[in-house]
């Protein structure tokens, strides 16, 4: 789905721009955007995107805390980050001009992966690469019966190759959205549409799943004349099949029922890696009365890098309440700087777990405990560092 939506908006960015260096900065911010977001949120903060930063040297004079709050509520900060310091590089080190190919884009450009330059570079420069993202390695895998773990080096390899070779070489871009576009509207996760596709006539899963229907009939029609079974051969009966590193393994189990959604495959899910952070929520009254939060800001390198968040400690060993009241105390001190003696105050406020990305207040055994400390007056407190603040707005990205 991803892939036609990203192109989805690059070819309308890239249709409307007679400037190519404008045409691959907005496809390049597109793409980025659509990493890891569906379309329908992503327009319109590529629209305020692109108005505020029409074009690379446009973004390069922006700073990190412009990027992060334009980017605020997409999640996934260090793709706005990583564009950001594309875009310094690109003025600051290669002339204002955006690397031509391919590789050029993938070396040069931090951020950008094999995707993202083949779609640039076959949309904006029209260069024969192809792409190969969700949709593609769906269609890939039916049309070509490849069965082994999609994810494997060795697959990964054979799709590369395979979209490269197969790419038009006049309409490489036209191409790939073509291929992105089969892959999100016919030949879908749950329900191919084979009767409808182009590459029907093509496809080897299309083609097991005839055959096995036309077994089927044949040995129904056969046992009812008493006579022998005719087997149909196919690919997993040749002699190469069991050592090969792209075919369904002999251990794996085609499900009939199934019929092409047996393709593409993918080893089990590893379980999901379990943390446990405690939060301090430190609520004052500002001047006018308002509520203010106390934020810090992360490291600048690393996971969301340079957002502002709570005060909070990942806990590395399993606590009871009192040692996480002594551990965020231990955090609320270093974050101001003085001997602040909140633990008397600090209450828990709640837990919240994250569940498939999302946040949510949970009566079961938390990932993060919040608490809070009695509200007090901003005359208070004297923070001054720029790695903290008090902030009159907070909001939860996931
Ligand atoms: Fe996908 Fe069916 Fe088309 Fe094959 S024939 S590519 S399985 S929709």
């Amino acid at each position: 789905m991803l892939g036609m939506l990203i192109l989805e908006i690059s070819v309308f960015q890239a249709s409307s721009e007679s400037d190519m260096e404008r045409r691959a900065y907005a496809v390049w911010v597109s793409e980025v955007m659509l990493q890891q977001t569906q379309v329908a949120t992503v327009i319109d903060y590529y629209t305020k995107w692109m108005k505020t930063w029409p074009t690379v040297q446009h973004l390069a004079m922006a700073s990190l805390e412009e990027v992060n709050e334009k980017w605020s509520g997409l999640g996934y900060y260090s793709r706005g980050r990583r564009l950001y310091e594309g875009a310094q590089k690109v003025v600051r080190d290669l002339g204002g001009r955006m690397p031509r190919t391919a590789e050029d884009l993938q070396k040069q450009l931090p951020g950008v992966g094999r995707y993202t330059a083949g779609a640039v570079a076959s949309i904006s420069y029209g260069q024969a690469k192809g792409v190969v993202d969700g949709n593609v390695i769906r269609v890939l895998c039916r049309l070509r019966r490849i069965g082994a773990d999609f994810t494997s080096p060795a697959v990964t390899d054979a799709l590369w190759n395979l979209a490269n070779n197969l790419v038009d070489r006049d309409r490489p871009g036209d191409f790939n959205q073509a291929m992105m576009e089969l892959g999100a509207t016919v030949c879908t996760p749950k329900k191919a549409l084979c009767g409808e596709c182009p590459l029907q006539s093509l496809c080897r899963a299309y083609r097991k799943v005839e055959q096995d229907s036309s077994s089927l009939l044949s040995k129904t029609v056969k046992r009812r004349s008493k006579t022998q079974d005719v087997s149909i051969s196919d690919i997993e009966e040749c002699a190469a099949a069991a050592s090969c590193p792209l075919c369904l393994q002999s251990g794996d189990h085609w499900d009939c029922s199934l019929g092409v959604t047996n393709y593409p495959r993918k080893s089990a899910k590893k379980p999901s890696r379990e943390e446990q952070t405690v939060t301090c929520v430190w609520e004052r009254f500002g001047e006018q009365g308002d509520p203010e939060y106390l934020l810090v800001q992360r490291p600048q390198k690393g996971l969301l890098a340079g957002m502002w968040e709570f005060p909070s400690v990942l806990l590395e060993k399993a606590t009871t309440a009192g040692e996480r009241e002594e551990i965020l105390c231990g955090r609320l001190r270093e974050v101001t700087g003085s001997n602040i003696s909140v633990i008397k105050d600090l209450q828990l406020v709640g837990e919240v777990r994250r569940e498939h990305g999302e946040l949510r207040s949970s009566g079961h055994p938390g990932k993060c405990w919040l608490m809070a400390p009695s509200p007090c007056r901003s005359s208070t407190s004297s923070l001054t560092s720029t790695r903290r603040t008090w902030s009159t707005t907070c909001r939860a990205d996931p």
